[in-house]
């Protein structure tokens, strides 16, 4: 089995990637993603453990799309790391972060709670300070019992603590991955909350847009859920993707690899993106 959804500290995750390849070898994975959220930063470290495991290793990224009503959340691989275009463009999604993350401390201070951005960015110790650390800081000062709650009553889009900051339209998100040499999947469709019948509208426009496929195998989507997306792809004629979007102890009840328990993300998924990377890297043999 493999798993291409996953975070480290270099984003919203508790584990290094070196800890990350770890806990992959542990569970018997042949391949590993790590998608951290709008950086590239911790791949090298991801590669060099994963080589040493044994395990196969996938760049990955995850960016955040502008949308509503619900979040796009568009999944980059087999790009190149070392895109200048890709790294400028992560660069200034990651001060787009910044510009934000200050408003977020002082929306939550005039809700009564007393959380300092420098308290969030000193936990996060990294560039991309997300709205677990902010959940992980209100957990540690006893104003909610649970990341979750932290996020079901203040963090969450629609709640008062909620600040937008500037996104990429979908389309520049998939031309960036695209551009770079990766391919584009749609993360947990299920998340963009639109009826079975507007998801598929939106994946249509999103595919005429470049998108290669759709992330079907996902911890919190059950057997039947995952069928639909499967069947979606297979009618689109768009890949199947699959991870458990394991973030450590900021989501403790998503494992890496098995998820909830019953992820099974064959490898055949991975074969079939990195044939198409290959495939456009060399349009010669097409
Ligand atoms: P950010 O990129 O800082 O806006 O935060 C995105 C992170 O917050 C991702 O890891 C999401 O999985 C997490 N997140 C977003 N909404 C929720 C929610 N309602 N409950 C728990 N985690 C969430
Ligand atoms: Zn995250
Ligand atoms: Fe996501
Ligand atoms: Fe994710």
């Amino acid at each position: 089995m493999i798993d291409l959804h996953s975070h480290t500290r270099f984003s919203d995750g508790s584990t290094t990637p070196a800890e990350l390849i770890c806990l992959a070898a542990s569970a018997g994975a042949r391949a590993v993603a790590i998608t951290d959220h709008d950086t590239v930063d911790g791949l090298p470290e991801g590669r060099r453990a994963a080589q040493e495991s044994g395990i196969e290793f996938v760049d990955g990224v995850e960016i955040s799309a502008d949308f509503q009503p619900g979040t796009m959340h568009i999944l980059g691989y087999c790009f190149d790391p070392s895109s200048k275009e890709l790294n400028l463009a992560l660069e200034k999604l990651r001060v787009a972060r910044s510009e934000r993350n200050p408003q977020i401390a002082s929306r939550l201070r005039a809700l009564g709670l007393e959380v300092h951005y420098d308290e969030v960015v000193g936990l996060a110790g990294n560039e991309v300070v997300g709205r677990p650390h902010f959940a992980r800081v209100m957990v540690t000062k006893g104003y909610v019992a649970s990341i979750k709650e932290a996020f079901d009553r203040f963090l969450a889009k629609g709640q008062a603590a909620y600040v937008e900051k500037h996104r990429l339209s979908p389309a520049d998100s998939i031309e960036l991955i695209r551009k770079a040499g990766g391919v584009a999947i749609l993360a947990h469709p299920y998340q963009m909350k639109l009826s079975d019948e507007d998801t598929e509208d939106q994946i249509k426009r999103l595919k005429d847009q470049g998108l290669d496929g759709i992330e079907a195998i996902y911890s919190r989507l059950n057997s039947v859920e995952r069928e639909k997306y499967i069947s979606l792809a297979d009618r689109l004629g768009m890949l199947v993707s699959g991870g458990s979007d394991f973030h450590g102890s900021f989501k403790p009840d998503i494992s890496l690899v098995t998820g909830l328990g019953d992820l099974q993300v064959p490898y055949e998924a991975l074969g079939k993106i990195k044939a198409l990377a290959a495939l456009r890297s060399r349009p010669s043999l097409t």
